[in-house]
């Protein structure tokens, strides 16, 4: 491993060997260094953020087909804002009140099989959430039929969003479809669905009036940025509730790409997106590394991970006591994730692994979603080759250690 001291050395803060993937608690992706090097850069200059939000917008319209697109401070943070401008709409009145929603429609719908932790963004906004369906309970049912997602619109909703994810059920076509013939703007949360790089026109392409996806995720731009791309009418609500105006009302110049003025009655006040900021540099290292991404071979890149799991999973399987499996051999076209199980002792078993590895200098994090199921996973996206022997190494040390 690269033995050049690192600011977080500095700062006497231990680093992480990532295993997990794309975490955010432990700090999401490593940007791109172009990315943080036009970051530095656009430190050097002002700018008029509307402009520059103007810039990424036509970036973001180009990527996705959308009608418009808008950088905010993470996916989440779109999530809450994509709610705002279905509550609000260009009502300046509504604006003002956010988060409170009195007799203005502010219900979400939401496939109960999408319920997820992040639904905290949709709330912020002032939305209260509206399960559609049931759960199954094993008899092989789908939980969420199209039909359930129209019988929970009403004349209170104001939304209906739509959390993408590899093994949905439900599909996107037929909530738009339910949803769009009662007029309702269709969300949808695909925050960590890239790559493909397809995933960028795929929900636009079928009709999904807002979609939101984390720039500090696959893109590996700024941790802190999320793409917001959608219809022209909702972007422009979330621009007028999230970019700072604060300038004599009488010399309000928005960015005409993102805000019509003459379609709304002056100057807006300061929204609820204002406590959202996004600054000049998480902008520009945003746009820098869209548009890397944009330019990147997938299939080089799946190839480069798949070869560090397959490493991975060649030495892993020479050390006794684990037993390595690949978790996802049905999904060619997916990162190779694997499965780390430990034949239990006395001294070792799998979670006193788990947290001799964090406890290590640099901090070992391996996934523990399915420590449940008794394995840890592994993710090689988020390893270098030279992290990855050192995982093996220190997981060795460890089981062996405890056998001796
Ligand atoms: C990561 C994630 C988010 C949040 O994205 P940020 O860019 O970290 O704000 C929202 N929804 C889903 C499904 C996610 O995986």
């Amino acid at each position: 491993m690269s033995s050049q001291s690192t600011v977080y050395d500095e700062l006497g803060v231990p680093t992480v060997i990532n295993c997990a993937g794309e975490q955010t608690r432990i700090s999401g992706t490593l940007m791109r260094p172009e990315a943080a090097d036009a970051m530095r850069r656009a430190a050097n200059a002002y700018v008029h953020l509307g402009d520059l939000q103007s810039r990424a917008g036509e970036l973001i319209t180009e990527a996705t087909g959308a009608e418009a697109g808008y950088v905010t401070n993470g996916a989440a943070s779109a999530l809450t804002l994509g709610t705002a401008a279905c509550i609000a709409d260009n009502d300046y009145e509504v604006m003002n009140t956010l988060p409170r929603t009195d007799d203005v429609p502010d219900e979400v719908v939401i496939p109960c099989a999408h319920r997820n932790e992040y639904e905290v963004a949709y709330r912020v906004a002032g939305a209260r959430l509206v399960s559609a369906g049931m759960n199954d309970l094993g008899n092989g049912l789908e939980s969420v039929e199209p039909w359930e997602v129209a019988a929970a619109i009403t004349d209170s909703t104001a939304a209906v969003t739509y959390v993408d994810r590899p093994h949905n059920q439900l599909s996107l076509q037929s909530v738009i479809d339910v949803a769009h013939e009662r007029d309702v703007p269709v969300i949808v949360d695909a925050a960590a669905e890239l790559p493909p790089t397809e995933n960028l026109r795929r929900y636009i392409d079928v009709g999904a009036d807002l979609v939101a996806f984390s720039g500090g995720k696959a893109v590996r731009g700024p941790q802190t940025t999320g793409i917001l791309a959608g219809r022209a009418e909702l972007v422009q609500s979330v621009a007028l509730q999230h970019l700072p105006s604060g300038t004599h009302e009488d010399l309000w110049d928005p960015p005409r790409s993102l805000i019509d003025p003459d379609s709304v009655p002056g100057m807006p006040r300061h929204g609820i997106g204002r406590p959202m900021k996004v600054g000049k540099e998480e902008l520009v290292g945003l746009i820098r590394a869209l548009e890397l991404f944009l330019e990147e071979d997938e299939s080089e890149v799946l190839r480069e991970w798949n070869e560090r799991a397959s490493f991975l999973m060649k030495k892993l399987r020479e050390i006794d006591g684990l037993v390595v499996s690949v978790c996802n051999e049905d999904e060619p076209d997916t990162v190779t994730v694997l499965h780390v199980g430990l034949e239990s002792t006395e001294e070792l078993d799998i979670e006193t692994l788990i947290r001799r590895l964090r406890a290590e200098n640099p901090r070992i994090f391996v996934g523990e979603q399915t420590l449940n199921q008794g394995v840890f996973r592994i993710v090689p996206k988020t390893l270098t080759t030279d992290e990855a022997r050192h995982v093996v190494d220190r997981i060795r040390a460890h089981v062996i250690d405890f056998e001796g």
